[in-house]
């Protein structure tokens, strides 16, 4: 396939200004809304065939966003391509000044594949939003997603403005070789630098949205009721291939036990069974045998069972664990949860700060200080307190990672402001203004400039 000629044509399509109009945009954002909802029963077999994914969890964690950011952007388009007025400075009297939203122009959007629809569809949406033309590149380990998506959006939409493109790392490095004006990544740090780095070739500016080991803190003023029922389904959820997944526990030693107990207590509850709908299949041979590998026996102290038959992963808890264990040296991405403690609050995010920046953070308390701590002390992506998960469900939230955890934010109006640009204009009147500024210069001018400056 000639990537560069699609390219091409999506450049002049942009050029075209057709994009720029708020209602072309609605339009394909309506028409967006209409495929999903027309093709969702072929959307669920896609990706029950690629990994077990109930009808359940695909449309509350992928279908029900991806429609409701469509929705947020069919009623607030118009507000957010406003014009913004600010302030105008002394020196530029008189005038106005405003920033304009601008489309960037043509996006390349490259998807991961554990939520397939959410993390590809999401920010195409927003591209689309603010009036640009998009490639998307959904990953190909989730094969049957990506076949689906190209299916319903290449019948349904003119290449020129989106097209999707079926393919893997071949096709993904001739596609980045090309001049975009913004790319839009999700997966791991690893490639992220890869992205980075080609990316920078054409001073491209991109949004990375990458992993790491987010840590849950449980204090011992926590409810553990509450703490261990949102851990247990914010870890499981998906067979724990969540980007914001609580990668690790750190709990008080001394309320260790009991909580240990309340976790294991709701792993029971939530029959997380080889047969259960509730409970995701791990995506590849690879990733099983790499996650199986991470399970110490000697460690266990819940669940353990595997079948590679199934790429089933039981639901597993690993107890007195330490940073030297193989399970603490790289982001886990499966049902795995170890179990660290700590003696002091303070030690706790020590340990934290002591490793890269997490995409997420979570931390069960009771106490204000603790919250107020763990807010400043510590940096990442962004988080909960006496929740996992949930912030980024909410749009009013910027959703993204710090240092190795990621580059810039979306959601919302964020992903509106991740794919434009922010023109500045100072429009100013032609009548009415002082000599000070143009030569010839002398002592006075520079006095009176002083006082007004
Ligand atoms: P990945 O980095 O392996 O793949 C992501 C995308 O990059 C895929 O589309 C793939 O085709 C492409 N890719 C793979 N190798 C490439 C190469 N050499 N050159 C160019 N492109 C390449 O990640 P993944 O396995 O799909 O997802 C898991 C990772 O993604 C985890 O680290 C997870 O935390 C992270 N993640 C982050 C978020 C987030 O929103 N921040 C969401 C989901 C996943």
């Amino acid at each position: 396939m000639n990537f560069q000629e699609i390219l091409t044509q999506q450049r002049e399509f942009f050029n075209s200004q057709k994009t720029k109009n708020i209602n072309f945009r609605k339009i394909y954002l309506e028409k967006l809304k209409e495929v999903i909802i027309k093709n969702e029963d072929l959307l669920y077999e896609a990706i029950y065939l690629d990994f077990g994914k109930s009808k359940f969890d695909t449309f509350t964690t992928e279908i029900s966003f991806v429609l409701k950011d469509i929705d947020y952007f069919l009623n607030n388009l118009k507000s957010l391509s406003k014009p913004k007025r600010v302030r105008t400075n002394l020196a530029n009297q008189l005038g106005s000044s405003k920033i304009y939203l601008e489309p960037l122009g043509c996006t390349l959007v490259i998807g991961a594949w554990n939520y397939p629809y959410q993390l590809s569809l999401s920010p195409v949406v927003a591209a689309l939003a603010a009036g640009n033309t998009c490639i998307l590149k959904p990953s190909e380990i989730a094969e049957n997603t990506m076949k689906a998506m190209a299916k319903i959006i290449n019948e349904n939409f003119p290449k020129e403005y989106l097209y999707v493109v079926e393919g893997g790392v071949e096709e993904i490095t001739e596609i980045l070789k090309l001049k975009f004006d913004k790319i839009f990544f999700t997966g791991s740090p690893k490639v992220g630098q890869i992205i980075y780095e080609a990316a920078a070739k054409h001073m491209t500016p991109v949004i990375l949205e990458l992993g790491g080991k987010s840590p849950a803190i449980v204090t011992s003023s926590a409810n553990f009721e509450v703490a261990a029922k949102r851990i247990v389904w914010g870890k499981f959820l998906n067979a724990g291939q969540t980007c914001v997944a609580p990668d690790y526990i750190l709990v008080d030693e001394k309320v260790k036990d009991s909580f240990l107990d309340s976790l294991k207590s709701y792993i029971q509850k939530f029959e997380y069974g080889p047969e259960a709908e509730q409970y995701t299949r791990i995506i590849n041979e690879r990733n099983f045998d790499r996650l199986t590998k991470l399970i110490d026996q000697e460690k266990i102290f819940f669940g353990g069972k595997t079948d590679s038959s199934k790429k089933y992963i039981e639901p597993t808890i690993l107890h007195n664990v330490t940073w030297d264990d193989a399970v603490m040296k790289e982001e886990i991405f499966g049902p795995i949860l170890p179990i660290l403690t700590f003696n002091n609050f303070n030690e706790a995010l020590l340990q934290i700060g002591e490793h890269e920046k997490p995409l997420s953070a979570y931390l069960f308390t009771d106490e204000s200080e603790e919250k107020e701590k763990f807010i400043s002390q510590i940096s990442f992506g962004g988080g909960c307190i006496n929740d996992v998960v949930m912030h980024l469900s909410n749009d009013y939230l910027p959703f993204g990672g710090v240092g190795n955890s990621g580059i810039g934010n979306y959601h919302g109006k964020y992903g509106f402001e991740a794919f434009s640009h922010q023109k500045a204009i100072l429009d100013r009147v032609t009548w009415g203004e002082p000599d000070l500024k143009y030569p010839p210069y002398s002592d006075k001018k520079l006095n009176w400039i002083k006082k007004l400056l």
